[in-house]
């Protein structure tokens, strides 16, 4: 076994109570979760093992290798590809327990040829223009025939309440509902969710807000609701002294005051613990530690507090809610490296 020098710790308690959270606004709908980009980085195969064991049963990857990489998958539980087959999936859609998200006509085409009757998503774009049919080809007789399991719709704009966009996707979506037969509907994304429970029809698919991250910040009840499941931290690589009016790191941005001791840590900015973030700090033992210097793509430089030694582990929150400068949560979430291990608590 390797361990690494640096490892996300995740709260499976908390995925857990923000998926129960998310299916009580869903009201009667069933909560699914969207585990595509390995889980919006947290690992999507312990994410399925932990949602599954509580209840949920379905699960949303963007792409058949995503859908492979998850390995055997489980009878009781449904996994849609959102992404549909492309034109190097037909082998592996036609052999996948996984269902596709059928989105232009060709995809319709191409799983009438291997879906052998078996049933599909179809995805039906009511306002985003990125994947799906449109309405029109939806209702022009071109799904005749096929056993729908769901039809999907995304909302383009639920993180913001009251964009006039959404209650039109709402509308658009009852109409189809009434002219496309499938056994169930779904809508809404976390925003969609929290949006209010005529969004959410028979299944709702969150990822962001399983994962910590909070669809509008600026709304009290989502954040007192939603909580942080990742936590990063580092090891102490070294310590070091620094001399009054010596320099720290690339581009000697940071110029010592006093002497002092830092410690340089594991952790940089290709692990996706990026420049703009150094205010955020770190923390040990209780005391907030200042980023000093640039950081590098493989370390940090911080101040080292009495007893910090070599080898301990320092803590870096990932406090998606509070601001995360130029990047969305969504975008933080997803660039959190792969040289982590990933630690479930
Ligand atoms: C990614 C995705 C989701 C999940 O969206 P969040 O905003 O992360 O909750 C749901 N549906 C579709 C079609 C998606 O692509």
């Amino acid at each position: 076994m390797i361990h690494r020098p640096l490892r996300l710790l995740l709260d499976g308690e908390a995925l857990v109570s923000n998926w129960r959270w998310l299916r009580a606004r869903g009201g009667d709908a069933a909560c699914g979760a969207a585990v595509k980009a390995d889980g919006y980085s947290l690992g999507a195969r312990e994410v399925v093992r932990q949602l599954a064991a509580v209840g949920c049963r379905d699960f949303f990857v963007s792409t058949y290798a995503e859908a492979e990489a998850l390995g055997a998958w489980d009878e009781g539980l449904t996994l849609s590809v959102l992404h549909g087959p492309g034109p190097d999936d037909v082998m592996t859609a036609a052999a996948s327990p996984a269902r596709p998200v059928l989105n232009s006509p060709l995809q319709v085409a191409r799983w009438r040829e291997i879906g052998e009757g078996r049933p599909c998503d179809v995805m039906v774009d009511t306002g985003m223009n990125r994947l799906g049919l449109t309405v029109e080809e939806a209702c022009s007789g071109l799904l005749d025939g096929l056993v729908i399991e769901t039809l999907l719709s995304h909302l383009a704009c639920a993180d913001e309440p009251v964009h006039p966009l959404n209650a039109r996707q709402l509308a658009d979506f009852h109409a189809l509902r009434e002219v496309i037969p499938a056994r169930r509907y779904s809508l809404a994304n976390s925003a969609g969710i929290c949006l209010g429970s005529d969004y959410a029809f028979d299944l709702t698919r969150p990822g962001l807000a399983l994962y910590g991250g909070v669809p509008v910040p600026a709304d009290r009840e989502q954040r007192a609701a939603l909580r942080q499941v990742v936590c990063l931290e580092a090891r102490v690589v070294q310590l070091r002294d620094v001399a009054a009016g010596q320099s720290i790191g690339y581009c000697a941005d940071y110029v010592a005051p006093q002497d002092q001791t830092i410690a340089v840590v594991n952790l940089g900015y290709a692990d996706g613990w990026f420049r703009h973030l150094a205010p955020l700090g770190a923390h040990w033992n209780g005391i907030q530690l200042p980023v000093l210097g640039r950081i590098s793509m493989d370390l940090t430089a911080i101040a080292a507090p009495l007893g910090l030694a070599e080898g301990d582990w320092v803590a870096f929150d990932l406090d998606l809610p509070r601001g995360t400068g130029p990047l969305s949560q969504y975008e933080l979430l997803t660039s959190l490296g792969s040289r982590f291990d990933r630690i479930w608590r």
